[in-house]
């Protein structure tokens, strides 16, 4: 039997309210990473200062709060308003191939962040980072791929003598371009202290220094 479309009830009454009663809260926007890169310097390692988290009455704005200041997101720990519209919020990647890393899609990739587990809920970052499966691989696969340092995992290395100079670092495993290969926890110093060490290291025949350029 056939039934009309007009005889299928509506979801959606007539007569909406002209205003949400004063007890429903507004759902929070999502902001893209578009929007940030607009308006904030919070993706610019660089330029950013020091995060400390807000803790106000009010919108950040009106408060003129440290976050506002800073031109910087507002984090999960800032203890502002939970309806913040300056509180990054995570990003809603799918778990598919290439998840969270080097994509247009996910909003922690493009600000230069690893996603956090408490807000990227769909990505597969809580798993990844659940020590349980700290070393299995099995798991990560098509799930999010941007927790490298959170995990601390690093890809495994040899030591042995290089034909360029003394010791060198190889790889002890099969690697693919730009795969994370682990965390440099050494000292950074500026250009002109490394000039003045080099000079003392050369002097005693060893050398421990390298340069870094703008994306290391
Ligand atoms: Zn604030
Ligand atoms: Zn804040
Ligand atoms: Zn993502
Ligand atoms: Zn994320
Ligand atoms: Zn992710």
């Amino acid at each position: 039997m056939m039934r009309s479309v007009s005889s299928v009830p509506s979801a959606v009454p007539d007569e909406m309210p002209a205003t949400l009663p004063s007890n429903i809260s507004r759902p929070v926007p999502r902001r893209g990473w578009q929007y940030w890169y607009r308006n904030s310097v919070t993706h610019i390692h660089e330029e950013r200062l020091p995060f400390r988290p807000c803790s106000h009455d009010g919108s950040c704005q009106d408060a003129a709060c440290s976050c506002y200041k800073a031109n910087i997101t507002c984090e999960k720990t800032c203890q502002c308003s939970d309806g913040c519209e300056r509180r990054f919020r995570g990003c809603n990647c799918a778990q598919g191939n290439q998840v969270c890393w080097m994509s247009e899609r996910c909003d922690c990739y493009q600000l230069n962040r690893e996603c956090d587990p408490d807000l990227c809920g769909t990505c597969g970052a809580c798993e990844v980072l659940d020590p349980i499966n700290r070393y299995n691989d099995k798991v990560a696969h098509r799930k999010c791929s941007n927790v490298y340092m959170q995990r601390g995992v690093p890809k495994r290395t040899l030591m042995g003598h290089s034909d360029i100079q003394g010791w060198g670092l190889y790889m002890g495993e099969d690697v693919k371009t730009n795969e994370f290969l682990g965390e440099y926890k050494g000292e950074i110093v500026s250009k002109t202290e490394g000039d003045r060490r080099g000079a003392v290291y050369h002097y005693r025949g060893i050398e421990y220094l390298f340069g870094l350029n703008k994306c290391e």
